[in-house]
């Protein structure tokens, strides 16, 4: 399909570059390093880590896979984040979410060194994104989709942006990094949410519409204007007998018919989830570039 935006076919691109970068910073004796930390058997979670760590191998990196068990308190797993907040082959650790009930998220978020947070949740790099400092890290999906808009070369600036969701993850993270006054930012920025009047009014003046709300094939034919570029985030799983594990993986948008209506549409999967894993590499690389300076 001539309008299909291929996220893994982007994500190899970058794998490029960064090999190229991750290439100079071992000639200067730096290897980058990813520590992934996964609290508890979520067979989601234990699925994303496996991805996460089987990247950074492939790419080179000093890679750290801690499996830790459900039990874990929430002392152990901060005296974990403390030893790899002191490592100096880490440069980025993340602790896969959710965790277990007995983990308060935010204070592990909080208790990570900010310049080894590659997710860009610690409360620091959300408020660097927010005022537009570059030295901060950005979420990875939103990085993710805004890369994706710039190497399919569509225009940002100026475009009506709307953005469905407004989690910490997702929705606000891309609707601040769109409309930053920068380079792949200057868009005019939306955000709806589950409480929005007139949600179908607001999706059709998308330039841009990005979904991240997590309900399967939610954003119809009707939401979406002729020509406008769709941003499907959303992964969820859909009762599927055809296939051997009962169920397959689609996206928020209701992919066959609004396909026909746009100017350009990231599949599910193969859109958004590959630029997720090659921006926490990217991440990482930046972190061991800021580290040792080179
Ligand atoms: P959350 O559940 O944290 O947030 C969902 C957001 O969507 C909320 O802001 C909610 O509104 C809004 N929402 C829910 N239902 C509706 C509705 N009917 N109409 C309008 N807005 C609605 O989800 P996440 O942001 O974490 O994830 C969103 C999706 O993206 C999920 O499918 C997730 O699996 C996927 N995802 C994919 C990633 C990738 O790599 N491709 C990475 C991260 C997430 P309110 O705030 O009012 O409750």
């Amino acid at each position: 399909m001539g309008n299909l935006i291929d996220g893994r076919s982007i994500a190899e691109k970058v794998y490029v570059d960064l090999r190229r970068e991750i290439a100079d910073l071992k000639s200067k004796g730096v290897t980058p390093g990813l520590a992934v930390v996964l609290v508890g058997d979520n067979p989601a979670s234990r699925t994303y880590v496996r991805s996460k760590d089987k990247m950074s191998r492939e790419l080179g990196l000093h890679s750290v896979k801690l499996e830790l068990p459900a039990s874990t308190t929430q002392s152990e797993l901060l005296a974990r984040v403390e030893e790899l907040n002191c490592d100096p082959k880490v440069h980025g650790i993340l602790v896969q979410s959710p965790p277990p009930k007995q983990i308060d998220e935010g204070a592990i978020v909080r208790a990570l060194d900010p310049r080894k947070d590659v997710d860009g949740f610690h409360p620091l790099n959300v408020a660097k994104l927010a005022m537009g400092d570059p030295t901060g890290f950005v979420p990875c999906t939103p990085l993710g989709v805004q890369r994706l808009l710039i190497e399919s070369k569509i225009d940002i600036a100026g475009a009506h942006v709307v953005v469905l969701g407004r989690s910490m993850i997702v929705g606000k993270p891309v609707a601040l990094l769109l409309m930053q006054k920068a380079k792949g930012g200057d868009a005019t920025v939306t955000v709806a949410h589950s409480r929005s009047k007139n949600l179908e009014e607001i999706t059709r003046s998308a330039d841009i519409l990005i979904a991240a709300i997590g309900r399967a094939h939610f954003v119809k034919a009707d939401h979406v204007r002729d020509g406008a570029v769709i941003i499907d985030v959303g992964i969820n799983r859909m009762d599927d007998k055809t296939n051997e594990r009962g169920y397959r993986l689609v996206g928020d948008v209701a992919f066959d018919e609004v396909a026909p209506k746009a100017k350009a549409i990231t599949p599910v999967p193969g859109g958004v989830g590959p630029m997720t894993i090659a921006m926490l590499m990217s991440n990482t690389v930046k972190a061991a570039r800021m580290f040792s300076s080179a």
